[in-house]
């Protein structure tokens, strides 16, 4: 077996290739493993390539909706997970705490 990268959607580790493309059998997504990385890259606001996993630190003060106090400069958030195709441009899930689970934007973080 090669080491085939894991879906990116899913995260699923069951992926197979066919041809240039590797398939997730899971969600049915497929991708070009060689471009992929550049397409679907998240990165923090100096420009570092986010990864799921990544622990990061919040660059500004956040307000947040129906929250008595905000989240502060310097807060740091364990373990993200990023949402590449975000329409609201929230591309980062996460749990923040005293907060909860949060989206954040990936302008608002960098790499702790
Ligand atoms: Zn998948």
């Amino acid at each position: 077996m090669e080491n085939l990268p894991n879906c990116p959607k899913c995260n699923s580790e069951y992926t197979y290739e066919d041809g240039s493309l590797v398939v997730c059998p899971e969600c049915g997504y497929e991708w070009n493993p060689n471009t992929q990385e550049e397409e679907n890259v998240i990165k923090d606001v100096n420009g570092n390539v986010l990864n799921d996993g990544d622990s990061v630190t919040v660059v500004k003060d956040l307000k947040v909706k129906g929250a008595s106090s905000s989240i502060k400069i310097g807060t740091k958030v364990k373990n993200i997970r990023l949402v590449p195709d975000a329409a609201d441009g929230h591309d980062i899930e996460c749990k923040i705490d005293g907060f909860g689970a949060m989206k954040l934007k990936s302008s608002v973080v960098k790499k702790a």
